[in-house]
């Protein structure tokens, strides 16, 4: 797939040391949107769909940001912290405002298993389908999340 010169401008925003240190790639080398329409299939398999993971990842992130590093339970045998850093960062696309830098540690208390994100990477799915690169620290791996999110869905 060939990297349009718009998504060039966007993958070297991406990279580390611009927005942020670790950048939003990790070690994924592959065009962005090449990775975008992986992950897009791979929530439609996951029977997920961006706006129902927005949806839960906006609530707990509200929840989470409201107790201010306290932990709280989201339901589903989940847990949320929000780790609260300094500064803002800006969306790698362009034009969409700044985001708080904290994150939020979610948790499976049953599992151990976690997710981390951030008030950008709920933004990222919601407005572009960005999952973030394979094996950078924010990256969104559709099948986990469906795995955390479904539980959830139970309560
Ligand atoms: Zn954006």
């Amino acid at each position: 797939m060939k990297l349009s010169p718009q998504d060039r401008r966007i993958m070297e925003r991406m990279a580390p040391g611009v927005l942020c240190r670790d950048g939003f790639l990790g070690g994924d080398d592959r065009p962005l949107g090449e990775i975008l329409d992986a992950d897009r299939a791979a929530v439609e398999a996951a029977g997920l769909t961006h706006e129902e993971i927005v949806r839960r990842l906006g609530e707990i992130l509200r929840l989470a940001m409201a107790r201010y590093g306290a932990p709280v339970e989201v339901g589903g045998g989940l847990t949320a912290v929000y780790v609260e850093a300094m500064g803002r960062i800006p969306c790698p696309w362009g034009g969409h405002g700044v985001f708080a830098k904290g994150e939020v540690r979610l948790a499976d208390r049953l599992t151990g298993r976690q997710i981390v994100f951030t008030p950008l990477s709920v933004h990222l799915v919601d407005e572009h389908g960005f999952y973030q690169g394979k094996g950078s620290r924010y990256r969104l791996e559709p099948r986990l999340l469906a795995e955390l999110l479904r539980r959830n869905d139970k309560k």
